[in-house]
């Protein structure tokens, strides 16, 4: 028996971000692996790139969610 690291290792989890849009400063919750692209609710800059897995984030990341 004995432990295995295997499983001291975190799976990659998906969560929630908030992200704050580097044009207009509008903050808005983003899926960390979003499958399709996010664009900030008020100036549509996109916020999100979908990667097939986890999203590349191309806002700030205020926090993140769980
Ligand atoms: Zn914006």
């Amino acid at each position: 028996m004995g432990s295995r690291l295997k499983e001291l290792i975190p799976k990659p989890r998906s969560k929630f971000l908030r992200v704050r849009c580097p044009r207009c400063g509008n903050e808005q919750i983003i899926f960390s692996h979003a499958t399709t692209r996010v664009k900030c609710f008020v100036c549509g800059t996109q916020l999100a790139e979908p990667r097939g897995g986890k999203a590349k984030i191309l806002g700030v990341i205020v926090k993140e969610l769980e």
